[in-house]
C-alpha cells in the first residue's frame, strides 16, 4: 500500500465508522491514525475499536497509530429524551444537577464546580459557539439561561464558560480513569485536552510511565501563551480548532494556527490541524469550495497531519470524507509551487549530528534525484529528523519496533516499514534496497540513500549515511 501522500490524515472513529468493515475503508481511503474520543467513548467502546483496528492492521500489514483522546475538563450538557430540542432566542433553559434526560425546560450540566461558579450575566457557549445563552437567574440547585442565538441543543453538546472562574485541574477524574484503562491497551498516543500549563503535560507524562507519547490539544489562549514550553513538553501538538475558536475570537485562529505548525516545524514534533476541515460532509457527499481551500492551507503550510471529527466519526459520509481529504492533499502535493511554498519555512538543523546527516541525505536525494530516503529509526528520532526537512524524495522508514512504526504514522511524509533490524552494514544496505523495490518505491538501476545508527540494536545518534543501487533482483548493490 505505497501512498503518495505526505500529509497523513487521523480520522476521529464514532458511530458512523465503529464496523471493522468500515475501519477497513477508511484505512484503505487513506486514513494512517485513528482517534478514539473518550468523551464519547466507553471502555468497552474503546476496546472494541481497538481491537477491530488491530485485526484491519493485520489484514492490510501496515502499521496503523491509535491516539486516545482524554476529554480533559471540557463540560458537556447531559442528555435529552429525544436527542435535541429546538430552541429560538429569547427561551429560557433550566440547567440543573439532575441526571434525568431533558427535555424543552430543562438540561443536566453535570459539573457542579460550573454550577456554582455560573452568576447572573455570564455567558454560556455550547457547541463550539453555535448557541449563546445568558444566566438569568440562580438558586442554590438550578440556573435560568436565556437564548441570545441558536437554534438546537443536543446531546452532550460542549459548554464553554468565557465569563466563569473555574477552579479545574488539567485531569479529571475521568481522565485517570479512562487513561488507566487506555494504558491496557495497544494505543500510540494520548492526547489532552484544555492544556494550559506545561506541568499539564508532566503530570500525564508521570502517570504514562513510557507507554504511549503524548499529544498536548492547544485549545486554550493560555496554552498559546507558553507555546514554546508546551511544545518543548509534548510529543505532538494538536491545532484544536474546535474550542480556540470559542475561547478566543475567531478570526484570531488562522495566525495562530499558522504560528503553532511554524514552531512546531521548528521543534521537529509532529503537528495536525483539527476540527471542522470538511464540516459539511457529515451530511453531503461533497465539501464546500471554503472547505477544500482550508484542508489546502494546512497542507501547504507543511502540517504533519489533517483531521476528520464528526465527518467520519458520526456524519453520513466518512469513506467519503476521508478520500475527499486525500484527493485534495495530493493535488496540492503536486502543484508545481507547493515545494517553494513548504520550503519557505524550512527550519535550520541543530548542531547535531542527527541533524547534520538528515540535511545531508536530503540535499543528496535531492541533488541526485534519488527514489528513496531509506532510515533506520528504533526510537523514531531519526525518521521525525528525516520528515523536519519536508524533502521532495520519499522517506521510508525502518523500524524493528512496531511501537515506533505505529507512532510514526502521524508524521509527515514517512511510509512506515516494520522488519528486523540487519546485522551487518552490507545487510542493512541490501535490506534498504530491497524494501525501497517491494514497497514500490525504487525500481532495479535506481538509487537510494540510506542512513541510519551504526552499530545497530545499539541505541545512538544517526551517523551514516550511504548511496546505493537497486540491483535486478531488487536488492541493493553497493
Ligand atoms: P475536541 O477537540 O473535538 O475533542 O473538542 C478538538 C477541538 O477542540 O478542535
Ligand atoms: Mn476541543
Amino acid at each position: 500500500m505505497k501512498r503518495l501522500r505526505r500529509v497523513k490524515i487521523l480520522a476521529t472513529l464514532g458511530p458512523s465508522s465503529s464496523e471493522e468493515t468500515i475501519i477497513r475503508n477508511l484505512s484503505e481511503a487513506g486514513a494512517d491514525t485513528f482517534r478514539i474520543n473518550m468523551s464519547h467513548a466507553s471502555h468497552e467502546v474503546m476496546r472494541s475499536l481497538i481491537e477491530r483496528i488491530r485485526n484491519v492492521e493485520k489484514e492490510i500489514g501496515y502499521p496503523i497509530g491509535i491516539l486516545a483522546d482524554l476529554q480533559g475538563p471540557k463540560h458537556r450538557l447531559g442528555t435529552f429524551e429525544n436527542g435535541s430540542i429546538a430552541i429560538k432566542p429569547g427561551d429560557l433553559i433550566v440547567f440543573d444537577g439532575n441526571s434525568k434526560p431533558g427535555d424543552e425546560k430543562r438540561v443536566n450540566l453535570p459539573h457542579p464546580e460550573v454550577m456554582a461558579g455560573l452568576e447572573i450575566g455570564h455567558r454560556l457557549l455550547v457547541d463550539d459557539g453555535r448557541v449563546r445563552l445568558v444566566v438569568e437567574d440562580r438558586d442554590e440547585n438550578s440556573v435560568t439561561a436565556k437564548v441570545v442565538v441558536g437554534t438546537k441543543l443536543s446531546d452532550r453538546k460542549g459548554v464553554s464558560l468565557p465569563d466563569t472562574e473555574l477552579a479545574t485541574s488539567a485531569m479529571t477524574t475521568k481522565d485517570r480513569e479512562d487513561l488507566a484503562a487506555i494504558l491496557e491497551q495497544e494505543v500510540d498516543w494520548v492526547a489532552l485536552s484544555f492544556v494550559q500549563r506545561p506541568e499539564d503535560l508532566a503530570e500525564l507524562r508521570k502517570l504514562c510511565r513510557g507507554r504511549v507519547s503524548i499529544l498536548a490539544k492547544v485549545e486554550k489562549p493560555q496554552a498559546v501563551e507558553r507555546l514554546e514550553e508546551i511544545i518543548e513538553l509534548a510529543d505532538a501538538i494538536m491545532v484544536a480548532r474546535g474550542d480556540l475558536g470559542v475561547e478566543l475570537p475567531l478570526e484570531r485562529v488562522p495566525a495562530i494556527q499558522k504560528q503553532i505548525i511554524r514552531k512546531c516545524r521548528r521543534a521537529g514534533k509532529p503537528v495536525i490541524v483539527a476540527t471542522q476541515m470538511l464540516e459539511s460532509m457529515i451530511s453531503a457527499p461533497v465539501p464546500t469550495r471554503a472547505e477544500v481551500s482550508d484542508v489546502a492551507t494546512a497542507v501547504y503550510e507543511g502540517a504533519d497531519a489533517v483531521m476528520l471529527s464528526a465527518e467520519s466519526a458520526a456524519g453520513d459520509y466518512p469513506v467519503e470524507a476521508v478520500t475527499t481529504m486525500d484527493a485534495i492533499a495530493r493535488s496540492v502535493e503536486s502543484d508545481h509551487n507547493y515545494p517553494g511554498i513548504i520550503h519557505a519555512q524550512r527550519p535550520e538543523p541543530e548542531p547535531t549530528g542527527a541533524d547534520a546527516i538528515s540535511l545531508a541525505v536530503r540535499q543528496i536525494a535531492e541533488t541526485l534525484n534519488l527514489s528513496a530516503i531509506v532510515c533506520y529509526t528504533a526510537s523514531g528520532t531519526t525518521g521525525l529528523r528525516a520528515a523536519r526537512e519536508r524533502p521532495i524524495t520519499p522517506i521510508l522508514t525502518l523500524s524493528p519496533v512496531p511501537k515506533t512504526a505505529r507512532r510514526l504514522t502521524l508524521a509527515w511524509g514517512l511510509h512506515c516499514v516494520v522488519t528486523p533490524d540487519a546485522d551487518d552494514l552490507d545487510q542493512m544496505v541490501d535490506k534498504a534496497c530491497n524494501v525501497a523495490f517491494e514497497e514500490g518505491f525504487a525500481s532495479p538501476g535506481d538509487r537510494v540513500i540510506v542512513s541510519a545508527g551504526v552499530p545497530l540494536k545499539t541505541p545512538g545518534s544517526t551517523n551514516m549515511l550511504r548511496i546505493a543501487y537497486v540491483g535486478s533482483d531488487g536488492i541493493g548493490s553497493g
